[in-house]
């Protein structure tokens, strides 16, 4: 348990260089009414846990500010909030709905990763899955190790897609075409 919670304050901190006093001290709270929580329901006959466990129920709805409730109440609190927090872990879209990268929100590209060749340079998609989208138009690096900057590698029969050297392409400069006096 006690592991845990370690994990649970430590292995969030390096998400938040920036550390948000506020939003640790609410962590904190949570996650220790958490671990009470659970400790007073192994435990149904030790009131000390259980008090504890309200008592940070009680400290989180003071911390939101919000009005006391019931021990029992509190507690549930505890466990609401800790829902709320892992939704918003979850339901951060990773990119916009218009994604540059044409992810369309999803944070991934469904792309064409093989192709069957028939000879004379005729290729065929055969197979074709998502890929992290860059969030904006992607090039191939010229320098590529592994494809030498094709973009492809080949094997016999078939021509794969080269990721390796895959990065955004550097913003294409916008012509400004400005409309002559008006
Ligand atoms: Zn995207
Ligand atoms: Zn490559």
């Amino acid at each position: 348990m006690l592991d845990t919670y370690a994990w649970a304050n430590l292995g969030r901190t390096p998400r938040f260089p920036a550390v948000d006093v506020a939003s640790e001290q609410r962590l904190h709270i949570m996650t220790r009414g958490l671990l009470l929580d659970w400790a007073a329901t192994a435990a149904p006959t030790d009131n000390a846990t259980a008090a504890a466990a309200a008592n940070a129920g009680h400290a989180l709805r003071a911390f939101d500010r919000r009005s006391t409730l019931s021990d029992p109440r509190a507690r549930a609190y505890l466990l609401d909030a800790f829902r709320d927090f892992d939704d918003q872990d979850e339901d951060v879209d990773p990119h916009p709905h218009d994604c540059a990268g044409r992810c369309a929100g999803t944070g991934e590209v469904l792309t064409v990763l093989t192709w069957e060749h028939h000879g004379d340079d005729i290729y065929t998609a055969v197979h074709q899955e998502p890929i992290l989208c860059y969030g904006a138009p992607t090039t191939h690096a010229l320098d590529c190790a592994t494809c030498e900057g094709h973009g492809f590698t080949y094997t016999p029969g078939y021509r794969e897609l080269c990721l390796d050297g895959r990065i955004p392409a550097s913003e294409p400069a916008t012509s400004s075409v400005v409309p002559r006096d008006a």
